[in-house]
């Protein structure tokens, strides 16, 4: 698999960097973040060295979600979590820091702290809706 030695993540998947792994599979490796946002914090990420999602096939991108999934599924009677957050940073304006795409997988319970700030109080107006809409329709190659 191509990696990069520059890169934090790509040093863990060769060996040369440690970390508690809780997954693997051929083309995906999942392990513990080392800076926990909630207990049990888990990160998935692809053997070969991809930065963001534009990088990503439909099929590697589905069988991160899908590991995400299986990892969902099991944080609840491993943890005794009650919910989970699935969660990608894609860009240095939405947090990226490491650029070997990755998927946080992040185990929820009430009252651990973690929280989104939310966005608008009020709806924006229709038209203002429906031309971001278009305009995101238009990039899609949608027919308008
Ligand atoms: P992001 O900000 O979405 O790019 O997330 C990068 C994540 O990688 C952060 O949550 C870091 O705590 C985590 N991280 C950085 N270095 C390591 C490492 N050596 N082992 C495990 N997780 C790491
Ligand atoms: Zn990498």
């Amino acid at each position: 698999m191509p990696t990069t030695p520059a890169c934090i993540f790509c040093r863990i998947l060769t060996g040369e960097a440690e970390a508690s792994l809780v997954y693997e599979d051929e083309n995906l490796a999942a392990f513990l973040d080392i800076f926990p946002m909630v207990h049990g914090h888990s990160l998935v990420v692809p053997r070969r060295h991809l930065a963001g999602l534009a990088d990503l096939d439909s099929d590697l991108g589905g069988k991160m979600i899908d590991a995400g999934r299986k990892l969902a599924t099991a944080m609840r009677p491993a943890l005794g979590c009650q919910g989970v957050n699935l969660f990608l940073a894609d860009g240095t304006a939405a947090g990226q820091t490491v650029f070997h795409v990755h998927l946080h997988v992040l185990p929820r319970s009430g009252g651990d702290g973690f929280g989104l700030r939310r966005g608008l109080h009020s709806p924006p107006a229709r038209h203002e809706l429906e031309e971001q809409a278009r305009r995101l329709r238009k990039a899609l190659g949608s027919p308008s």
